[in-house]
């Protein structure tokens, strides 16, 4: 048994739909989960807003530009009449719903309700589709088993129960659809996983099931050389391990979000990416095997700020860090790269909304410099210290290049480097030469 998670985009059109219908039937007795259709849960959030904003009339355009746009669907996916029918009288219901938040007072239990509708609408749709192409598909409704404890987090073995109960009871069906996104709160509310979720979904599921394997499907190969957040010229990456993985969703969370990755580690379930534009195509698969020596790959991040903090008061004080620190947390900046001396620290962030703030209050503390439009290049493989060598030949492909910040022995697995952004190309095809040839 597997579980297969398909993207917005892969269920975008309803072309897209009847693409995703035919991969899913390959194979029987698998779990799929869907995200909304491109768009939606963005069109939702848009929606949610007008409501809590008080202009219901701002929200009922929006309904009914995405009504209309769904409603457009129908003749496209379903041949018979019936099955129009009950599509059109689906989506009326649905649109009906959303439109009812007009005259309730509107919360954050009101917003959630509302997020849900998208993954819904999706699996609905793609259900009906594949039932009228005599499909003996069961779709399972994750509000049935997707909950979320007390802490907010997913109680994973009321999942496991709850969803193992549900397949035995469906046991007939070849195949089993379910939304990703979407759950229930310790209150029995609808609730979600936070935008991007769906992977997460995924990956509880098919920890909970001890799938054979987990399946992303993308419409890019995000781990291939004609991604440009990876090496031109390079193989596509085919095998990472976990932590090699957790170390380039940062570079690529658009591919695998990386919450997606946790489920599954400790499960021991592995994870393929895969390409919905080239199906037949190998894929990347994460698992818990590490490959000794092996540099596995290059990655880049761009529109990168550095900021360093200079103060002789860091010298010999306790606490300064942490002061450094906390002015990040409070406007709410995750730091990405440190990296320190004696007498300074230098960090980068991707998020330069609250800068002026940020550096206004660090100025307390020491003399400011910040340098923009930097990029951070981070090279995964297995970094272990006693491995002896990797560093200075990573170091060493580099030595044209102008390094502001190098932060090594974070981890097993990363060595990262900012450098300007206008370097990117040239460092990337240095480290590739260097490391790959
Ligand atoms: N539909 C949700 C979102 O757009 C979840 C997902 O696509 O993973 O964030
Ligand atoms: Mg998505």
């Amino acid at each position: 048994m597997k579980v297969l998670k398909f993207g917005g985009t892969s269920v975008g059109t309803p072309q897209r739909m009847k693409d995703v219908s035919a991969l899913i039937t390959k194979e029987k007795k698998n779990v799929v989960v869907l995200s909304a259709m491109s768009g939606t849960t963005n069109a939702l959030v848009e929606i949610a807003d007008y409501f809590k904003k008080g202009n219901p009339e701002g929200a009922n355009i929006t309904i009914n530009q995405l009504r209309n746009k769904y409603t457009a669907y129908v003749g496209e996916l379903y041949t018979s009449g019936t099955y129009r029918q009950r599509m059109a009288d689906f989506l009326d219901n649905e649109f009906t719903y959303l439109h009812s938040f007009s005259s309730i007072e509107f919360d954050e239990v009101a917003e959630k309700a509302i997020l849900a509708r998208g993954e819904i609408i999706s699996t609905t749709m793609v259900t009906a589709y594949l039932r009228e192409q005599g499909v003996k598909v069961h779709l399972i409704p994750a509000l049935d088993f997707m909950r979320l404890s007390e802490n907010g987090e997913p109680d994973q073995p009321y999942i496991r129960k709850a969803l193992e109960g549900i397949l035995e009871e469906n046991a007939e069906a070849d195949l089993y659809i379910t939304q990703g996104f979407i759950a229930k709160n310790a209150r029995g509310e609808t609730d979600n996983l936070q935008r991007g979720g769906s992977d997460y979904t995924a990956s509880l599921i098919g920890a909970a099931l001890r799938a054979e394997e987990i399946q992303i499907w993308t419409d890019i190969d995000g781990m291939h050389n004609n991604d440009p957040r990876f090496v031109e010229g390079t193989k596509p990456v085919r095998h990472l391990n976990f932590e090699e993985a957790a170390e380039l969703a940062y570079f690529g969370a658009k591919i695998l979000h990386p919450t997606c990755i946790q489920p599954a580690r400790y499960a021991g379930v592995p994870v393929r990416l895969l390409n919905t534009m080239d199906p037949t195509a190998p894929g990347t698969i994460i698992d818990n095997q590490l490959i000794p020596n092996a540099i596995k790959a290059v990655a880049a991040k761009d529109n990168i700020t550095a900021i360093k903090i200079v103060s002789s008061r860091m010298l010999l004080a306790t606490g300064f860090l942490h002061m450094v620190f906390e002015i990040f947390e409070k406007y709410q900046t995750s730091i990405d790269m440190v990296t320190t001396s004696e007498v300074g620290v230098s960090l980068t962030i991707d998020n330069r909304d609250r800068l002026v703030p940020i550096l206004d209050e660090l100025k307390k503390y020491g003399t400011v410099v910040v340098d923009d439009d930097m990029c951070i290049i981070c090279v995964v493989g297995d970094l272990r210290w006693e491995n002896v060598g990797y560093e200075s030949r990573i170091t060493d492909a580099l030595c044209g290049i102008p390094v502001r910040m190098i932060s090594f022995g974070g981890s097993d697995h990363n060595i990262s480097f900012l450098v300007r952004q206008a370097d990117k190309k040239a460092a990337l095809q240095a480290l590739s030469a260097h490391l790959f040839n």
